[in-house]
């Protein structure tokens, strides 16, 4: 890899030897881990193709042309020339990111605009020297995508220098050759929750993930054990989120609050994701009176550090780590980390959490790479063996739904926001069309509705029919049967409906949320039903609910206590998991193409870890951990 100053060099040498015409180079400089070249001369800027691609091919490494800000017209003038220049009947949100150079056109059909973008882009670009970047606007309304708009583009001065910053990180001169190879588990060891490893080399460090506990109670057991080095002492240089649920990316913002101003790595859908509960984890907290380990102005900070990533692309994250990311099949955005360690050195996969199986919002997990010596993998059902597929999954979930609809009752399905909740609405849909479940109103409520929106805003990562249906312009995620519950009369009403109904809120361990509310309306009825979809944590309510506990002190609505005692039906259904069942776990072990060496096996609780870590050393010839948190490995 070129340093820093031999490509600046290499650059310069190139624009005075190279460029026939006066190239009125202004600045070159980092942009992330791209290396932007501003340019006064527009025809520059606009023939940036051929240029683009010597200079990839002299310093490896991609390369913008952007456009020095003085020739760029001003914001409110050019948004005046794009809308003349875009087909009247186009509905178009325009954006500036000013960091970039670029404008933002958000629109429903991205497909008409993408048929003729390389004309409209040219005519953009040639009247506005702004360089134009299409995307899908969400089919659904939602306030964190705006959110996640004004932070990223409010304040273009912070975010240049931050790519700036994070660029001169990556590439610095490397003092060490790559030795050790070391592993520390600093939360994620033997159970599931505030997921958190460092990888450290002799030249740099990484935290992979940087979780919170969901059923923790003190600080010691819900955050990650960065109690033993303080957050400068860890030094960290790159973070790498592999989804954006809480247990591996909760405690991130913490660390901007002290001394680590570096970048964060993750796909897109990730970043938007992430920011929304991160800044719900804040607002759940207020409500209870806990103590939240940040603030909004801390969530702000980490998006500003986001480096967004895409399925497949190679990216330095520090001098001597490369990383590559792949489809999970978990969440939206969710990653499998291939980590590229010196010049093939050490090849680490962290498999984060996984599905390996297609289901009806994702393509199965990603299951051959290039190397691989030490495969991190999670073990959440490793112990659980489940008897059911997906189909016979659905039978057994849509028989509990009818029999309580059919007994006059209601069923609440607690659902996490994002994942669980997609998936089931896309069975609940399926179900009530095909008239196997009777036709009964769905009531949707919590940030399931805000996350679902997140997810019409990126067909792009979910499977081929979700995709198709986006471009025939009908949104997978709405139906008649659907109603998305916004205020508190609208919760009420569904409350007090007479007849049989299914409600479907956050949070989906009952540990806050409106799901609390309906729990305690519905629960000393037995004939309503609680269904649980999704895995439930040691130490959760809905744990304790699953294990038969009657007796539930709550809060009623005027904020009395009030002991609450469950009568209602109470099952789960875990084949609709986005974790790999057991099966799928040892299938995992036995397609993972190359074989690895070492197998690290975390994220599970005791009793799952060992198991599935028995099974591994009966398929793979490897050497197994099962590490508990602060444990640190050092891999050959
Ligand atoms: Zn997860």
């Amino acid at each position: 890899m070129l340093t820093s100053d031999q490509m600046r060099n290499e650059v310069i040498k190139y624009f005075l030897t190279s460029v026939p015409r006066d190239a009125a180079v202004t600045r070159i400089e980092y942009e992330g881990t791209k290396l932007a070249i501003y340019t006064k001369n527009p025809d520059l800027f606009l023939e940036q193709n051929q240029i683009t691609r010597d200079l990839v091919s002299l310093i490896k490494k991609r390369v913008m042309i952007r456009s020095d800000p003085s020739i760029r017209l001003a914001p409110d003038e050019a948004e005046k020339k794009i809308r003349e220049m875009l087909p009247p009947e186009l509905s178009t949100h325009i954006y500036f990111d000013e960091t970039l150079g670029e404008v933002i056109l958000e629109t429903d059909t991205p497909e008409d605009v993408g048929l003729q973008a390389r004309s409209i882009g040219q005519q953009i670009a040639k009247a506005t020297r702004w360089k134009p970047r299409i995307l899908r606007a969400p089919a659904m309304e939602s306030r964190y995508i705006q959110t996640v708009r004004q932070f990223l583009y409010g304040s273009p001065g912070d975010r240049a220098d931050i790519l700036r910053d994070v660029g001169e990180r990556i590439f610095r001169t490397p003092v060490l050759e790559v030795g050790d190879v070391r592993i520390t588990v600093l939360g994620g060891g033997q159970q599931v929750g505030r997921s958190a490893f460092l990888l450290e080399t002799s030249e740099s460090r990484v935290l992979i993930d940087c979780g919170i506990s969901p059923g923790g109670r003190s600080g010691l057991n819900q955050f990650p054990r960065i109690d033993t080095r303080v957050i400068e002492t860890l030094n960290l240089d790159a973070v790498a989120i592999s989804h954006a649920h809480l247990d591996h990316c909760g405690f991130l913002p913490y660390l901007y609050k002290y001394d680590y101003a570096g970048p964060v790595f993750c796909l897109e859908p990730t970043a938007t994701l992430m920011t929304m509960l991160q800044l719900d984890y804040i607002d759940v907290t207020g409500k209870e009176g806990a103590f939240a380990p940040y603030g909004g102005e801390e969530v702000r900070s980490t998006l500003l550090h986001t480096i967004p990533m895409k399925y497949g692309t190679v990216t330095n994250i520090t001098p001597d780590i490369r990383l590559t990311v792949y489809n999970a099949g978990h969440i939206l955005g969710s990653a499998i980390f291939h980590l590229h360690i010196g010049e093939g050195h050490h090849n680490i996969v962290y498999t984060g959490d996984f599905k390996f199986e297609k289901t009806r919002l994702l393509d199965s997990c990603a299951s051959r790479f290039h190397r691989v010596e030490t495969l991190i993998m999670e073990s959440t059902y490793g112990a659980t063996p489940i008897a059911f597929t997906r189909r016979e999954t659905e039978a057994l979930f849509s028989n509990y739904i009818k029999k309580a609809t059919q007994r006059g009752g209601k069923v609440l399905i607690p659902v996490p926001a994002i994942g669980r909740a997609q998936e089931i609405l896309l069975v609940l849909e399926a179900l009530l069309s095909e008239k196997t479940i009777p036709e009964v109103p769905v009531f949707i409520d919590g940030l399931v509705n805000e996350a679902t929106a997140i997810h019409t805003a990126y067909p792009q990562y979910l499977t081929a029919e979700l995709q198709k249906a986006f471009e025939e312009q009908s949104n997978p995620f709405a139906s008649d049967y659907f109603t998305p519950i916004r205020t508190r009369s609208q919760r009420e009403e569904a409350t007090a409906m007479k007849g049989p109904s299914i409600i479907m809120s956050t949070s989906g361990m009952l540990e806050g949320g409106p799901v609390l509310g309906y729990f305690r309306e519905m629960a000393e009825d037995e004939n309503n039903l609680l269904a649980f979809v999704s895995y439930q944590v040691e130490g959760t309510m809905g744990r304790k609910l699953l294990k038969g506990l009657k007796d539930v002190s709550m809060t009623d609505e005027n904020g009395r206590a009030k002991i609450v005692q469950t009568r209602m039906e109470v099952e789960k259904v875990d084949g609709f998991s986005g974790h790999s069942s057991r099966q799928q776990l040892i299938n995992y072990l036995r397609r993972v193409v190359p074989k690895p060496r070492n197998i690290i096996v975390c994220h599970g609780e005791p009793q799952a870890a060992e198991s599935l870590a028995r099974v591994a050393a009966r398929i793979v010839p490897a050497k197994i951990y099962v590490p508990r948190n602060l444990d640190t490995m050092a891999l050959s």
